[in-house]
């Protein structure tokens, strides 16, 4: 099968769907590999790397006209109007966005969206959004030290002593394990938020803290035990006494790392403008909820401005929209890893179609669009 590979056009994106390393890997299982002349370049993977992994580097009509288009963000529209309709298209395609998925249903591409696949052990290898979160918690916390005009471990020099940061983690899924992992590797002292009960002992696993807000009620108790792994929106009575305990935390912190997110809706407010103003001048908030708040404005903080560094009441909020692109070859590296995966299930050795084994829960639950449908809104 004719596999293309094109330059992702998205603003700020430098990642790439396929590697040299996992294009060998589809050039040994019979396909032609068709990479467009610099689409890994932003990722340390060059042209001459793809050849010598039996790509062929093509013009970008040639990698995004092939029967299999491989992609780490949606196609736009310009980018659409070079696929054929009965091509099938896998990436991060945005399931949430019902625009989008109409616009590829309209082109009649059969696409995967990679974020939808179930949080199962048998989806894990091809589980994009822990690959991605884990380089933002990662990245996070690097960006946070670099901003922060002082040190995160505590020092005992001749010229006197320098305490720890204080970091405030919100929000504890796998970027907010990482995110905690990465300070505490940093030396800082560490404490950390989430609706879910079961991420305590994670937490204290870590070195860090937990901020526990008991459950009054069983209908707070059935909410924070969330669906799938993942969190629902907490009842207001919970979120004002973790609103409570947060407040006391971030107005002590020296960098706050918010992360909390919840799938097809609004970023919680966890770090209001009065809080920020709390904070000691020259703190930092990474807010990687940056542009997901209502309305897709703000994060977990309402003063965040997504894809901007701003200072407020003396605080720098950090809104970086795509921090694991600024990992690039990495986060390359696993996303690739994730789709080679993938595509065992609907592109096996030497098939010369894809197939749509509708039976097997992952390929269901990850098919967007097919025969000029939206299947999965
Ligand atoms: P996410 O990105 O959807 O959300 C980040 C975190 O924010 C979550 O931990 C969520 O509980 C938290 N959050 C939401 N509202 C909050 C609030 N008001 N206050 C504080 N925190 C709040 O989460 P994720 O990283 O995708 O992970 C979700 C879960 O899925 C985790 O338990 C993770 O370990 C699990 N997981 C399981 C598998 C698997 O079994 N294969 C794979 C990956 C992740």
């Amino acid at each position: 099968m004719q596999i293309g590979v094109p330059l992702e056009t998205a603003a700020g994106e430098t990642r790439v769907a396929v590697t040299p390393e996992t294009a060998k890997k589809l050039v040994a299982q019979g396909h032609a590999v068709r990479v467009q002349a610099g689409a890994g370049v932003a990722a340390s993977a060059t042209d001459a790397a793809y050849e010598a992994a039996g790509a062929q580097i093509v013009d970008r009509a040639t990698a995004l006209g092939a029967d299999l288009v491989l992609k780490v963000r949606k196609p736009g529209a310009d980018e659409l109007g070079l696929m054929k309709a009965g091509a099938t298209l896998v990436g991060m395609l945005d399931p949430f966005d019902k625009d989008g998925l109409a616009a590829l249903a309209g082109a009649g591409l059969t696409s995967f969206a990679l974020e939808a696949a179930p949080r199962t052990t048998r989806a894990q290898s091809m589980d994009v959004l822990s690959s991605q979160a884990n380089i933002a918690g990662y990245k996070a916390v690097i960006m946070a030290a670099d901003r922060y005009q002082k040190f995160f471990p505590m020092l005992m020099t001749a010229a006197g002593t320098v305490k720890a940061a204080r970091v405030v983690i919100l929000g504890v899924g796998v970027a907010g394990l990482q995110a905690i992992a990465t300070a505490k590797r940093l030396g800082a002292v560490i404490e950390a938020s989430d609706v879910r009960p079961s991420v305590k002992e994670q937490v204290e696993s870590l070195g860090g803290k937990f901020i526990d807000v008991p459950y009054e009620t069983a209908e707070e108790k059935e909410a924070a035990e969330g669906v799938g792994g993942y969190a629902r929106p907490m009842p207001q009575s919970w979120l004002d006494r973790q609103k409570v305990e947060v407040a006391k935390r971030v107005a002590a912190a020296d960098v706050v790392i918010s992360t909390a997110l919840i799938p097809g809706r609004a970023a919680p407010v966890l770090i209001t403008e009065d809080m920020v103003k709390s904070m000691k001048p020259g703190s930092v908030i990474i807010d990687i909820a940056a542009g997901k708040g209502a309305g897709g404005v703000g994060g977990n903080c309402p003063l965040t401005e997504a894809g901007k560094t701003v200072t407020r009441h003396g605080v720098v909020i950090v809104g970086e929209t795509n921090l694991p692109a600024l990992v690039a070859a990495d986060a390359s590296a696993l996303y690739a890893r994730n789709v080679l995966d993938f595509l065992k299930l609907v592109c096996p050795k030497d098939a010369a179609a894809v197939q749509v084994p509708m039976d097997d829960d992952i390929v269901a639950a990850c098919l967007m669009t097919q025969g000029g449908e939206v299947k999965r809104p």
